[in-house]
């Protein structure tokens, strides 16, 4: 049984309560348990069923088909926390038409706006988001895909790789740079359309937990004016705007997947016999198990403690993020091999839950900033803070 007495905390409003609530029947009625055959295909399936449901509005501002007037970080907290406990693809489809249409929702023009952001609140449109290069990961401001104005637009050329969804996104996301200043200062974000002309997305990337993943390629892509984003030279600006508001959700994604081996790992244990007793009669499972919770419970305070800083104090929360990432991811990993080993030889077969969440967790320790550059940022508003 999931505990579900953190619904109480003071960080949420009833409003939340009631979307937990709902959500968790929606789940145990509609998602399955289990690695599609198909990633793409179950994805695209995730994304118009998440849509119907209303779920994908969370994605949105309500002017644009959504719910909350800007976006809600405690809302889309939840979502994924419980998606990732029952079915990591589901959260991934959710997370990802947020993050792809984050960048329009904060800085676009009314006219991307009107015509993206209903859609992907629809589950009719599925959208990414470029950032990473082959050469330029952690260090994005070393981005080197270049978009030359010419004709009243742009042409870009380079590569973007390790970009979920791609292959079957219909619009991307793409960071590159414009040359008003070197580094940071010369990026800029543009809106480019699957389909057109010059773009290559056939390159997939077979992650150890499958989904959509592809390398993005532009060959002398023609873009027009009106797919810039916002204003030039603020693209670096825009892509860390939008990462701010959802690398909280890592976190709570972690979570979810680190409730679910608990769940699964407490189950065992109180049902597999050892000895003349249960698995759970076991002062060193009992210690094990006692650590998961602990795990679990400072995950969800950091979580829901970063996402009401934004939320309520209305104020950025990098700090408050970065802290719940990197302990939510670090630990879940801590807490699913915990749950591996508690269940012996199947916690390594193919396809039982915990070696799946074993697979799933790994990658989030990794993007949206690792967890090395999430101490670099905890460590610099902490020494900041002493200076001052
Ligand atoms: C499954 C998956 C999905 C992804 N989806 C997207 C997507 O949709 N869009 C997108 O743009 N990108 C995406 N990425 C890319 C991801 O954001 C990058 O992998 C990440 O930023 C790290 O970049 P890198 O892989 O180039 O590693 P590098 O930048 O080469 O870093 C390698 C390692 O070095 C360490 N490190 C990095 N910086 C520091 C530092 N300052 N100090 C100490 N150590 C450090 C970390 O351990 C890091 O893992 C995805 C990646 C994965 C694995």
């Amino acid at each position: 049984m999931t505990d579900r007495a953190f619904l109480d905390w003071p960080f949420f409003d009833d409003s939340h309560r009631q979307l937990a609530e709902k959500l968790e029947s929606w789940c145990a009625r509609e998602l399955g348990d289990g690695e599609p055959a198909d990633v793409d295909a179950a994805c695209r399936d995730l994304v118009r069923k998440l849509g119907e449901a209303g779920w994908l509005r969370y994605c949105v501002p309500a002017a644009y088909g959504g719910v909350h007037e800007a976006l809600d970080v405690r809302s889309l907290a939840l979502i994924r926390e419980t998606l990732a406990r029952h079915d990591g693809l589901a959260d991934f489809a959710f997370a990802m038409q947020g993050l792809g249409s984050g960048a329009i929702a904060l800085f676009g023009s009314e006219a991307q706006k009107q015509a993206w952001l209903p859609a992907v609140a629809r589950g009719e449109k599925i959208a990414a988001f470029a950032l990473t290069e082959p050469g330029s990961g952690s260090d994005a401001a070393a981005i080197e895909t270049e978009a030359r104005e010419k004709k009243g637009g742009y042409v870009l050329n380079g590569a973007k790789t390790y970009i979920s969804n791609g292959g079957i996104a219909d619009f991307t996301i793409v960071f590159a740079r414009t040359g008003e200043a070197p580094g940071a200062k010369g990026l800029s974000a543009f809106l480019v359309e699957s389909g057109s002309p010059g773009l290559d997305d056939s390159e997939r990337i077979h992650a150890i937990a499958p989904h959509p993943l592809a390398t993005l390629r532009f060959e002398d892509m023609h873009l027009p004016a009106s797919a810039l984003i916002g204003e030039r030279g603020r693209g670096f600006q825009q892509a860390m705007a939008t990462l701010d508001v959802f690398r909280t959700t890592v976190g709570a994604a972690a979570l979810g997947f680190a409730r679910r081996a608990l769940d699964e790992a407490t189950r065992r244990a109180l049902t597999r016999r050892l000895g003349e007793g249960l698995l759970a009669d076991n002062a060193i499972t009992q210690a094990k198990l006692a650590e998961m919770v602990l795990d679990v419970e400072t995950s969800a305070l950091l979580v829901y403690r970063a996402a009401w800083v934004r939320d309520v104090q209305g104020r950025r929360n990098s700090r408050e993020a970065a802290l719940a990432k990197l302990h939510a991811t670090d630990s879940a990993q801590q807490v699913i091999d915990k749950a591996v080993q508690m269940f012996g030889g199947l916690g390594v077969t193919r396809g039982v839950p915990v070696e799946r969440l074993y697979r799933e967790i790994r990658a989030l320790r990794i993007y949206e900033g690792a967890s090395e550059v999430q101490k670099m940022v905890i460590a610099r508003h902490h020494l900041a803070d002493y200076r001052a």
